[in-house]
């Protein structure tokens, strides 16, 4: 391959610009072009490409958000949108494709590999670590180090005032994130989507730290956890038993901020894979970390088999809470 195109889309992670970088550097050193599509999808349709050079990506690698931008496009939904994309990659010579984002952008490029023979690899960049075949995603790490942080803070004021803090962290359909800051923030319940909580048990948690003596309880909600989020669950709970309660969303704060360094070294490592991995001639494949060792999975396994929490990790946290 001569001319390779890479971008970011869906969701931005932190680590997205460690992994440009790597790809970018790595290519340029086997001697292959490298074009940057701005605005991932959306980019690609409108023909937004730049030239990139091992000095495009200089002082990137500690930078949160990406450079590249990104965007959620409706067009590349549709075939149309998609024939424009691959029309405007001809155009360009731009002859492979590595993809960094969550599921929906490695949706999209499974539909780009069926219908146009483009051939692309993925590099999983979502602070969401929802995909399968891989320990790990690229954003993960430092959501929850932000997460954490923002919780030790309340943790400070939930104790001083003696009340109940609800704090509401990413993740809709995965608890990924409020599992590992629930554990690491030391929280007295964490509501995930995956192991269904009522008000009644965040009632009685509450309830019994109270008889143990605890002055303050920090209850860790994912999204999805419950219908209308830790605001309605907290609302809820009080309904069986009166406490004085807070919520905090942490929302967007926990998408920003620089890379921690494992997503920099896993970012470098899955974005160099990445490279290789494309000129070596593969397609339709994600690249990840599993057990340390950097693996490959397909696309479509990717998206589709789901990955499971560590139920152990859980059933710990709920211990330690006592
Ligand atoms: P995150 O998980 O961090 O939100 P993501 O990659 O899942 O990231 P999405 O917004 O779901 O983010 O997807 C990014 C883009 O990929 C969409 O805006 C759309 O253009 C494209 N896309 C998503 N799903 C499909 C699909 N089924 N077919 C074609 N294109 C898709």
């Amino acid at each position: 391959m001569k001319k390779i195109g890479v971008f970011t889309s869906g969701g931005d992670a932190p680590g997205m610009n460690a992994a440009l970088r790597a790809t970018v550097r790595w290519l340029s050193k086997h001697e292959v072009d490298v074009v940057g599509i701005m605005r991932g999808y959306a980019g690609m349709i409108d023909g937004e490409f730049v030239a990139m050079t091992p000095r495009s990506v200089a002082n990137i690698i500690q930078r949160g958000g990406t450079i590249l931008h990104t965007a959620r496009s409706k067009a590349f939904m549709t075939p149309e949108g998609r024939s424009e994309a691959a029309k405007q990659l001809r155009k360009e010579g731009i002859e492979g494709l590595v993809a960094i984002g969550g599921d929906g952008t490695f949706r999209g490029a499974i539909k780009l590999i069926q219908e146009h023979r483009i051939p692309t690899v993925g590099v999983p960049g979502t602070i969401d670590n929802d995909l399968y075949g891989t320990d790990y995603t690229i954003g993960f790490d430092t959501a929850v180090n932000t997460a954490l942080d923002a919780i030790d803070r309340i943790r400070d004021t939930a104790a001083s005032h003696e009340r109940v803090f609800f704090i509401e962290v990413m993740g809709r359909h995965a608890g990924f994130i409020a599992l590992n800051v629930g554990m690491a923030g030391g929280a007295e319940v964490i509501a995930l989507p995956e192991v269904p909580i009522g008000p009644e048990e965040v009632a009685e948690v509450i309830r019994s730290s109270e008889a143990k003596g605890k002055g303050s309880s920090i209850i860790v909600v994912a999204e999805g956890a419950y219908p209308g989020g830790a605001d309605t669950l907290m609302k809820a709970a009080k309904e069986v038993y009166p406490f004085e309660g807070r919520v905090t969303v942490l929302g967007h704060i926990q998408r920003g901020g620089s890379p921690t360094a494992h997503d920099r070294i896993l970012a470098s490592r899955l974005g160099a894979a990445a490279a290789e991995t494309l000129v070596g001639g593969s397609s339709g494949v994600m690249l990840g970390e599993v057990e340390g060792e950097i693996a490959l999975t397909p696309l479509v396994d990717a998206v589709e088999k789901h990955k499971e929490i560590d139920k152990d990790v859980y059933r710990l946290a709920e211990i330690l809470a006592e």
